[in-house]
């Protein structure tokens, strides 16, 4: 598909990852647009549920629902919740770009939502953990890799242990997983930049610098 390259950010979660994402969709209307992952998992306190599997451009042309409310689904959503039973059978289906079993939970980047930001000529992020990362790589989207990592893992747990949202099995899992992502992080050509999210302002600096040609092919139009 042509148009700008998409954005993978990826890295332990905690790390500050979706506020740097969040303030870049809202400091870049009309540039950015976010890839609504599946999940298994529950949601947190104030999350938005997607509502499910679909295509903007299918939706468009079927007027299954009005256009305004498809659009704010899409936009404001942080994951279409679904049930273990419900996402296999799309992943079964072939729905899925890329899917990974993360912390007891199954999280998987759709067909549809990628299509869904590219086909409006926005940069579509995605934000997905380092196996995700391996499997988009073997597909053609070409993106810019970009990690986001903890100044250490200690701040991590305390990060984790102040968003109060985990049990303590879950906790250590994620730290498991932090930790290997830390590690694997700066293989050779495995991301295009690493961050490490002691500073945030300082981060988003970085952020948009990597970004800044992409930006300005959207702007420009
Ligand atoms: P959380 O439960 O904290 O929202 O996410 C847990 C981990 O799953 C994070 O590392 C996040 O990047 C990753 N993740 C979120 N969506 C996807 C996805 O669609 N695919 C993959 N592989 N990982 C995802």
């Amino acid at each position: 598909m042509e148009g700008p390259r998409p954005v993978v950010l990826s890295g332990p979660s905690g790390t500050g990852k979706s506020t740097l994402l969040k303030k870049l969709l809202k400091d870049y209307k009309g540039v950015f647009g976010f890839s609504v992952s599946h999940t298994t998992r529950d949601p947190r306190p104030g999350e938005v549920d997607g509502k499910g599997l679909f295509c903007l451009p299918m939706l468009l042309g079927a007027t299954l629902l009005p256009l305004a409310d498809v659009l704010s689904s899409v936009s404001s959503a942080d994951y279409h919740f679904r049930n273990r039973e419900a996402m296999q059978e799309d992943i079964d289906t072939g729905e899925f770009i890329e899917t990974d079993e993360f912390s007891g939970n199954l999280y998987g980047t759709s067909k549809c939502a990628v299509q869904d930001v590219r086909a409006k000529g926005l940069i579509c992020i995605l934000d997905v953990d380092i196996a995700g990362v391996r499997h988009i790589k073997e597909s053609d989207l070409d993106p810019i890799y970009v990690s986001i990592q903890p100044p250490s893992i200690e701040v991590l747990e305390e990060r984790l242990r102040g968003r109060a949202t985990e049990t303590e099995e879950k906790i250590q899992s994620r730290l498991e997983a932090a930790r290997i992502d830390m590690e694997e992080c700066n293989e050779p050509g495995l991301f295009d930049i690493v961050i490490v999210n002691d500073d945030l302002d300082e981060s988003y600096e970085k952020l948009q610098s990597v970004l800044k040609e992409e930006i300005m092919k959207v702007q420009q139009g």
